[in-house]
């Protein structure tokens, strides 16, 4: 089987990390490739472990999303998976996330075993709280299930649905840029796009995020940009309504001013752009916002306290 190759990419969640911390990003997209190997040098495979663990709001998002998704898809072959079944579920992964966890699997074999950041890293989170970020999933998985969107779902043809929690991709600027829309479908002429939120927004990420949805539609099922349109979906309210986003030429232009900047400032930390080969990692700045160091993933193995 021939080799993986690490291709650039771009995404919204890839630029936000750079952003954050230039050597956060080399630890997560270059240090930890091929740490899957449990056989790996220790450095590598260290990275891989550490580069998949979730903090808890990650893991609730996760989590939720991953429901949502099961509860959709079997809608669509016909199946309807009642609020009890999918709530137990639901319940039951998170008891063996955060039984595994606790156990340190991840470090055996992190792609079956989720680890905990909060765990890994023994920060003081009481079982109380625990307890809350199962209950608060519980209770978005509760808001989808009692919105008129979900009744909508359950009545109409599931041949106008395009899209449930599939990773896509298209090339921009010589560069993939992945999207994982949550959920999109035709209706009165017009592609819909949804993206459930568990957790807080932030407008000008979302408007990028939005952009680039935008973007891959109409690519992908050669509409004109009218034809699009785009929802938040907030399942932290108890009656969840999709709000509709600004999709217009302005946001495009933006989004593609935005990823254009940033494959730019990506590519400029590269001896290789053509095989996406890293400069050594001394050239990949450590944040100067160390307020960020004490929720980063790579922690225990950031030159920046390690040496
Ligand atoms: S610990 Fe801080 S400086 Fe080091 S990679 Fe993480 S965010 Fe960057």
């Amino acid at each position: 089987m021939a080799a993986l190759e690490n291709v650039f990419s771009w995404s919204k969640s890839r630029d936000e990390q750079f952003t954050e911390c230039q050597r956060k990003y080399y630890y997560d997209k270059y240090a930890s490739w091929g740490g899957w190997d449990k056989n790996a040098p220790t450095p590598m495979r260290m990275a891989y472990v550490l580069k998949n663990l979730k903090n808890r709001w990650a893991w609730k998002g996760e989590t939720v999303h991953h429901m949502i998704e099961q509860v959709l898809k079997a809608m669509r072959s016909g199946e309807v998976i009642p609020f009890e079944t999918a709530k137990e579920q639901l319940s039951q992964t998170m008891r063996a996330n955060y039984k595994s966890s606790k156990a340190k699997k991840h470090w055996e074999d992190p792609k079956r075993n989720l680890g905990l950041f909060e765990m890994e890293y023994a920060k003081d989170i009481d079982d109380k709280t625990w307890k809350e970020f199962h209950d608060s999933s519980v209770e978005c998985l509760k808001n989808f299930y009692s919105s008129s969107l979900y009744q909508e779902l359950l009545k109409e043809d599931k041949k106008s649905w395009l899209i449930i929690e599939d990773l896509e991709e298209f090339e921009f600027d010589g560069a993939k840029v992945y999207v994982k829309l949550d959920f999109a479908r035709r209706k009165n002429g017009k592609i819909e796009i949804f993206d459930w939120k568990t957790g807080k927004d932030d407008g000008q990420a979302a408007a990028v995020q939005i952009g680039t949805y935008a973007m891959y539609a109409m690519r992908k099922w050669d509409e004109p940009l009218e034809n699009i349109r785009a929802f938040l979906f907030n399942l932290g309210s108890v009656s969840p309504v999709a709000s509709e986003q600004t999709v217009s030429q302005k946001l495009i232009n933006e989004t593609l001013l935005t990823m254009s900047a940033s494959i730019k400032k990506m590519r400029a930390l590269l001896s290789n752009p053509d095989k996406n080969i890293p400069l050594p990692a001394a050239q990949f700045k450590f944040t100067d916002n160390e307020r960020l160091c004490n929720y980063c993933n790579f922690y225990k193995i950031c030159e920046k306290y390690s040496k």
